[in-house]
């Protein structure tokens, strides 16, 4: 007879996570392809350092965590899902069959604001370490830092604020003003009361201003408004984190507000038939984290291990726990909170890890990457 297949589609921490996950759970009770079309697993979080020349980004070969997961791989983009046929289908024209599928393929991203630069993890280097080192030689005195009101992680809007009003003290640009703008209530308002007053007062001693609840606008370059409070400044530079939207996949039903895919406790397409899953930043989760996106993965693979007849696996429905490391420049500070209907409760701060140092936090992916370092 032949063994259950799973197909999962992604090459972020979502479908990594998924992929050990599965492995773990189910054994050799399932054949795991797959569907990805880059060769490297990028640590997206650790990106801002770049600008600030304090390390790229952390790279993860594909390959050798594919073969010790027992995992093949189609290096290709999937196109569309064919959900009658039980099929995925690549851009490449390949074909690839399943009993279960799990896509993780994060979200899009788009300029969320016409005149400002937009903040990207692939090109940060690129992008800002003009901005960052205007700072430091004193020809760019004013920069606000921009969140828009739509579904994104912004606490790398927070490391960038900070690290940049941190480089020009070091540098002794003692008149540079670092402004942060967000729509959040209060800043990283995601990780309860204690934490956000934390960072609140972190960013008021390093000299941040920071706007929250805001509307902002950016009618022209170096031109920023913000209401409530009728604000109207320019800035030598105006930096923004992209919007994001759902992936928009041919073939799956029901994409909910801005293209996201539908998921419910299992982690489960809504209206995909029972065999179709989805974890992370492609999901109608409202926070876009790389640790939910695993913790969505970890669910998913539950209820595919249980679907492919894995009897002792109990089913794992979702309790999210969001964990944040904020880059400073200085120490970092980390945070942690459990979200339960739209609320976060049990929020915690420290200056020492909570648990663990990693900044994205995925167990079996975390597990795996400390076992192979070096
Ligand atoms: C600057 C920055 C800092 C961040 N900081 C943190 C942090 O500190 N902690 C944290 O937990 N999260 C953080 N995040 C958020 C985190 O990076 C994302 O939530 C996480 O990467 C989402 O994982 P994912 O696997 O869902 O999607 P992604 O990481 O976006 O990965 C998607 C994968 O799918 C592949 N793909 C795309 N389209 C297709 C297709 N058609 N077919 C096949 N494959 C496809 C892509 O190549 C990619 O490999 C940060 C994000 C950014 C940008």
């Amino acid at each position: 007879m032949d063994r259950f297949s799973v197909a999962v589609v992604g090459g972020g921490v979502a479908a990594l996570e998924g992929v050990l996950r599965l492995r773990k759970l189910a054994g050799d009770a399932v054949d795991i392809t797959l569907v990805a079309p880059g060769d490297e697993y990028v640590v997206r979080a650790l990106s801002v350092r770049e600008p600030f020349a304090l390390g790229a980004a952390d790279r993860h070969p594909l390959r050798p965590l594919l073969r010790d997961a027992g995992a093949e791989w189609v290096r290709d983009r999937l196109a569309w899902v064919d959900l009658d046929g039980q099929a995925v289908h690549t851009t490449d024209g390949r074909a690839v069959g399943y009993d279960a599928l799990l896509i993780a393929v994060g979200g899009q991203l788009a300029p969320a604001y016409e005149h400002a630069t937009t903040y990207r993890d692939d090109r940060a280097d690129e992008l800002l370490r003009g901005t960052v080192e205007d700072v430091e030689e004193g020809y760019s005195k004013r920069i606000a830092f921009l969140a828009p009101d739509t579904p994104i992680w912004r606490l790398p809007l927070y490391e960038l604020a900070l690290m940049t009003a941190n480089r020009a003290a070091e540098a002794g640009m003692t008149d540079v003003e670092v402004v942060l703008a967000t729509p959040e209530p209060a800043p990283l308002a995601a990780f309860g009361e204690a934490a956000s007053a934390a960072v609140a007062e972190l960013l008021e001693d390093t000299g941040v201003t920071v706007h929250a609840g805001a509307t902002i606008a950016v009618p022209e370059a170096g031109r920023v408004t913000i209401e409530p409070g009728g604000l109207d400044e320019r800035f030598d530079r105006v930096i923004a984190l992209p919007r994001m939207t759902g992936p928009a996949i041919r073939g799956l039903p029901g994409a909910g507000a801005h293209g996201f895919l539908p998921v419910d406790g299992e982690c489960a397409l809504r209206d995909g038939g029972g065999r179709v899953f989805a974890a992370g930043d492609a999901t109608d989760l409202d926070l876009k984290h790389g640790g939910l996106g695993a913790q969505q993965a970890d669910t998913a693979a539950a209820a595919i291990a249980r679907l492919a007849g894995v009897d002792d696996v109990a089913p794992a429905p979702l309790h999210p726990v969001v964990h944040g490391k904020l880059l400073t420049g200085r120490r970092p500070l980390y945070l942690r909170a459990r979200l339960v209907g739209g609320g976060s409760f049990e929020s915690e701060v420290s200056e020492q890890p909570l648990g663990t140092e990693d900044k994205v936090v995925a167990a079996e992916l975390g597990a795996y990457l400390a076992a192979h370092r070096g």
